[in-house]
């Protein structure tokens, strides 16, 4: 693990920009910034109409501590569901890990109205809308993050930020005005940007587990740091 301070404009704020100018935190149904996303949701849409097909809103209440963020709903997780990480691979390890540390309560069932209720814990995705073959484009990444700054700005006790993977890292970094110099993506680095605590992790994803890149004990770890920081003084709001 590496620990790493950020710039001194990173260490005066104290979470999202002031004054932010995004001030929705959910786009619309229908939202069509990204139109390369908004053409694939309408395929999408006429080939499953009973699936969700949008940008998937955040879960867990505003009022939690953790963040947790990542890449971009899967074509037959969120996508399908409505729900972060759910339905796909990447939610087994990621809410199994969740139960465990006690940041969820319930059991996790891939649907959405399994009655799992996360606890001081929200979840939330860099980009909105599932792409093609899982991968966004820089400039939608750069466009949906007017709705990642908002989610973060209505979370006035946010103390802690997981960022699975490079792309959840990158957008976190930009949101707060930190020079990705200042704040190497690596599995297990943490960064300090304000009185915010910036976890990195690899992502959850079934590639990464297939392949032994993130192992369940490499993930557990991650979570471990998160709930001893948020356990201490310096995590409570
Ligand atoms: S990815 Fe975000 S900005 Fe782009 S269309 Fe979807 S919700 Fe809108």
């Amino acid at each position: 693990m590496s620990t790493n301070s950020t710039t001194d404009s990173a260490k005066r704020r104290s979470g999202p920009r002031a004054g932010s100018a995004f001030p929705r935190s959910q786009p619309d149904h229908d939202c069509p910034l990204c139109p390369r996303l908004a053409a694939f949701r309408d395929a999408n849409r006429a080939r499953e109409p009973k699936w969700f097909n949008g940008p998937v809103p955040s879960f867990g209440g505003s009022d939690a501590s953790l963040l947790i963020v990542g890449l971009a709903p899967g074509l037959q997780g969120a996508n399908r569901t409505g729900r972060p990480f759910t339905g796909d691979y990447a939610g087994d390890l990621l809410y199994a890990t969740l139960l465990e540390f006690g940041f969820a309560t319930g059991v996790y069932d891939e649907r959405p109205d399994d009655g799992l209720t996360l606890v001081n814990c929200r979840i939330t995705n860099a980009v909105r809308c599932v792409p093609p073959q899982n991968k966004p484009l820089p400039a939608e990444i750069n466009t949906c993050r007017s709705f990642f700054t908002a989610t973060m700005a209505e979370m006035p006790r946010l103390r802690a930020i997981v960022m699975l993977g490079r792309v959840a890292h990158d957008t976190t970094l930009k949101t707060l005005g930190i020079r990705a110099v200042h704040a190497p993506f690596g599995h297990g680095a943490e960064h300090q940007a304000g009185n915010l605590r910036l976890f990195d992790s690899y992502h959850c994803s079934r590639y990464n587990t297939n392949t032994g890149v993130l192992t369940p004990k490499m993930f557990r770890a991650v979570f471990t740091r998160v709930r001893d920081y948020l356990a201490d003084g310096s995590g409570l709001a």
